[in-house]
């Protein structure tokens, strides 16, 4: 049988016009963006057309586009940024932190982090059983803190691809007073995503969850968001003093043509990937007893599914699958194996989330191998449901 790629959410194959791009920009590309000869200008031209299709995408400011090296540095650089001091202070009080029960470890570690070198205070905004953000609680929250606060919730969930009401929440930090990130690297190219009709002030993407390259993403800003953040990283003072270093051209050409191909395909390819997973989920319902779906069903990304096999130890399904790939949201922490934190935030038992598979479809999913997958997860699945009875 041939492998059959359902991890899209971990990283999503490279789009061969990507790759095109990518490998044009490395062998004609020649010379440092930043100098002046003929040879720099054409690189910093090739950078500006690609922040202009990343802006697009996500319905911000071109002049906003920070490329860094990934959603996990444009995290980090919102949160470091927003917490680290100026040094004409003018602050009456630590700034504060606001974050989801169910962020990416590169915001909530961060977080975390920052609060414990006491630049800053954290708390952590509650999600309900749905798994998305429980917007009572965060205006609670705000209540309880001053107004310099920057919270940083997703638009989607990696695991279980729940949404989260972005514009409610914008509503909720700016009347705080607050300034509001968003990690969209799960949402943008698979829904609509507008910044500015939200109201969101930072939003963090990736090259590699949109068929782009890996290792490289962007945080994008409005002018006023971009200016409150301090660079976290020194040097030639690239991308308006924020993000040093030369500018990886070939890797930012390549998320310019991901993010133009994301914004003209998107609509299409939600409709076709939605039709595919719905079909998945149904079959594998139809097909074995006690399949449950983890997070709101009525709102979240069309690619994801996040299953609970009841009775079914996730990692077992997964060796036993293979060469259908997914994955489990478990993760070895200090040398034991963890169930998924995204889970347990939501309410799910440490025994349900070890039963949880998510299957994360995209571009190059077709029906044929949907079909074979079910028929390949339901064998699994019934042959760890047998070792384990017979084990018991
Ligand atoms: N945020 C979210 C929601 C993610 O899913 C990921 C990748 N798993 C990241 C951030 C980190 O992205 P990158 O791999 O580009 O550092």
């Amino acid at each position: 049988m041939n492998e059959i790629y359902l991890d899209y959410n971990a990283s999503a194959p490279c789009d061969p016009r990507v790759a095109d791009a990518v490998a044009k920009a490395m062998t004609d590309g020649l010379g440092n963006a930043s100098s002046a000869h003929r040879f720099g200008r054409r690189q910093a031209a090739a950078v500006s057309e690609a922040r202009e299709h990343v802006a697009r995408l996500v319905g911000g400011p071109p002049s906003g586009v920070v490329f860094t090296a990934g959603a996990t540095e444009a995290n980090n650089l919102a949160l470091s940024g927003f917490a680290t001091p100026s040094p004409t202070p003018q602050r009456d009080a630590a700034p504060t932190l606001v974050v989801s029960a169910v962020e990416h470890a590169s915001v909530s570690r961060t977080a975390e982090a920052l609060a414990d070198t006491g630049r800053c205070n954290s708390r952590t905004a509650p999600v309900t059983l749905g798994g998305f953000v429980d917007v009572d609680a965060l205006a609670g929250l705000l209540e309880a803190t001053g107004h310099h606060v920057l919270v940083s919730i997703m638009a989607a969930n990696s695991e279980t691809g729940v949404l989260n009401p972005v514009e409610e929440i914008a509503q909720i930090v700016h009347r705080a007073g607050g300034m509001f990130h968003c990690d969209a690297t799960q949402m943008v190219g698979r829904r609509p995503f507008d910044m500015a009709a939200l109201g969101c002030d930072l939003v963090s993407l990736s090259g590699h969850k949109i068929c782009g390259p890996t290792g490289v993403g962007a945080l994008v800003g409005t002018r006023e968001a971009l200016a409150a953040l301090r660079p976290t990283l020194w040097g030639g003072g690239h991308e308006r003093g924020l993000r040093s270093g030369s500018l990886n051209v070939a890797g930012i050409v390549g998320l310019g043509v991901a993010a133009e191909i994301a914004t003209l395909e998107q609509s299409r390819e939600a409709e076709r990937v939605g039709a595919l997973r719905d079909q998945f989920v149904r079959a594998l319902i139809d097909d074995l007893p006690a399949v449950d779906q983890n997070g709101d069903t009525e709102r979240r990304l069309p690619n994801t599914a996040n299953l609970r096999f009841v009775g079914t130890d996730a990692d077992a399904v997964l060796v036993n699958m293979d060469p259908v790939a997914a994955s489990a949201g478990s993760a070895c922490s200090t040398g034991a194996i963890e169930p998924s934190p995204v889970l347990t935030a939501m309410g799910l038992s440490r025994e349900a989330a070890f039963e949880s598979v998510r299957f994360s479809l995209g571009r190059f999913t077709t029906a044929g191998e949907i079909a074979d997958a079910v028929r390949t997860v339901v064998t699994a699945v019934r042959y760890v449901r047998l070792m384990t009875t017979e084990a018991a």
